[in-house]
C-alpha cells in the first residue's frame, strides 16, 4: 500500500495521476489539488466587490476590503489611469475624500483635477504586482500630472508615461523646470485634510518643500520621505471610525520632519546595496497566505459579488461613453454637492460585516 503510492509520488506518472485526476471526474481532487494559492494569487483573482457592508480590515500592508466602492473612471475633477489594473477600489470614506480632494486640486489651479493611480483591488489585500500597501481601501496614488481637460481614451490612459519630479542626472535633485508652487501646494493641501494620516513622497521632493514652503507648515511632519513617489505621490487616510477592524498607524512623530531623519536619506547608507553574507543560508521564500490575513478576510474572499455599477460611486458609467458626454452627466450633481454621503446611490443591501 505505502509502496504503490510512494511510486506514484515520484516523477512523471505522479505528475500523469494527478493531470488525470484534475482532468476526470473521479472524485480524487481534494487529496490531489495543487498548493494553495498565496493571498496575492486569491485577491489578485477577484474582479468585483464582495455584497458585504464596507470595512477596512487590518492594516495598510496587511489587510483586506469588505464592501469596497469604486470611483468612476471619469469625474468632473478627476480621471482613472491605467483602468486595466482594475484597482479604482477604495474604502468609502477614501472615494468620497478623492471626489472632495479633486476639486480641491482643481480650485488651487491642477489642471482641472487629478489623475488617479491606483486605489485598492476589489477586495483589497496582497496584489500580484506592485505595492506593499494599498490593501485596505485607505492609500491612493496620485500622478504629479494634472487631468488634461478633455477625457483621454482607455488606450492613452494605459500608455501615458509617468514623468519623474527629479532630475535624474543629479543625486536627489527636484528638477525645477518641473515641479512648481502648484505641485507644492497640491501635496500640502492634502496633507492638512484631516483624516490624512499619511502623504508619501520622494525624499528629494520633500526637502524642497521644507526649504520652499512659506505657508503653514503644521501639516509637514505628515508628509514622510520615501524611495520612488517622484512621479506621484501617495495619501493614506487614517482608519475610518466605523471600521473597528481597521488597525492604525502609530501617529507620526511631532515636528515637520526637516530633521535628522529627512538628512538620512541624503547619506550613502539608504541607496547602498545589501552586502551578501556568504555564511547565510538560502531562506526559501514564504508567501503571505490568506491565514496570516486578518480573519474576517476570509469571509471578505468567499462572500458573494456585488456588481461595478452597484458599488460604483455615483453610478458606473463605460469610459467610452465619457468621450463624447459632459463630465457632468457622468455622476449627478446632488451627489457632487453632498460629500457626507460616500456610498453609491444604487447601492445594495448591505449584509453583516464578515
Ligand atoms: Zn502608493
Amino acid at each position: 500500500m505505502t509502496s504503490s503510492f510512494a511510486r506514484y509520488s515520484t516523477g512523471w506518472a505522479a505528475r500523469a495521476f494527478i493531470a488525470a485526476a484534475l482532468i476526470l471526474p473521479l472524485g480524487l481532487e481534494p487529496a490531489l489539488s495543487a498548493e494553495p494559492q498565496t493571498a496575492k494569487q486569491l485577491f489578485g483573482g477577484m474582479t468585483l466587490p464582495s455584497r458585504t457592508a464596507p470595512a477596512s480590515l487590518g492594516s495598510y500592508a496587511k489587510g483586506c476590503l469588505s464592501g469596497a466602492v469604486a470611483l468612476p473612471a471619469d469625474g468632473p475633477t478627476w480621471q482613472a489611469m491605467r483602468l486595466s489594473r482594475n484597482r479604482r477600489w477604495g474604502n468609502p470614506h477614501m472615494i468620497a475624500f478623492l471626489e472632495r480632494f479633486s476639486r480641491d486640486a482643481a480650485e488651487i489651479g491642477w489642471g482641472s483635477g487629478i489623475l488617479l493611480g491606483d486605489i485598492s483591488q476589489p477586495r483589497g489585500g496582497p496584489m500580484l504586482t506592485g505595492h506593499a500597501s494599498h490593501q485596505i481601501g485607505l492609500d491612493a496614488d496620485i500622478w504629479f500630472q494634472p487631468k488634461p481637460a478633455r477625457p483621454m481614451s482607455v488606450a492613452e490612459r494605459e500608455n501615458k508615461p509617468f514623468v519623474s519630479m527629479l532630475d535624474k542626472t543629479k543625486f536627489l535633485t527636484v528638477n525645477p523646470e518641473r515641479w512648481t508652487p502648484t505641485h507644492a501646494r497640491l501635496v500640502m493641501r492634502a496633507a492638512a485634510e484631516p483624516e490624512v494620516d499619511r502623504v508619501f513622497v520622494n525624499p528629494a521632493i520633500k526637502k524642497k518643500l521644507c526649504e520652499t514652503w512659506t505657508g503653514d507648515r503644521t501639516s509637514m511632519g505628515k508628509i514622510r520621505p520615501i524611495y520612488g513617489h517622484d512621479e506621484h505621490f501617495h495619501i493614506r487616510i487614517k482608519c475610518p471610525a466605523d471600521s473597528p477592524g481597521c488597525k492604525p498607524q502609530a501617529a507620526v512623530a511631532p515636528g515637520d520632519g526637516c530633521d535628522k531623519s529627512l538628512a538620512w536619506w541624503f547619506t550613502q547608507e539608504p541607496w547602498a546595496k545589501p552586502k551578501p553574507n556568504p555564511n547565510a543560508k538560502p531562506v526559501k521564500p514564504r508567501f503571505v497566505m490568506l491565514s496570516d490575513l486578518p480573519q474576517a478576510c476570509s469571509g471578505v474572499l468567499a462572500a458573494p459579488s456585488s456588481s461595478e455599477a452597484a458599488s460604483t460611486f455615483g453610478g458606473a458609467v463605460p469610459v467610452s461613453a465619457s468621450v463624447p458626454a459632459a463630465p457632468d452627466a457622468i455622476m449627478p450633481p446632488a451627489a457632487i454637492a453632498d460629500p457626507s454621503v460616500p456610498v453609491p446611490t444604487r447601492r445594495p443591501s448591505a449584509g453583516s460585516a464578515p
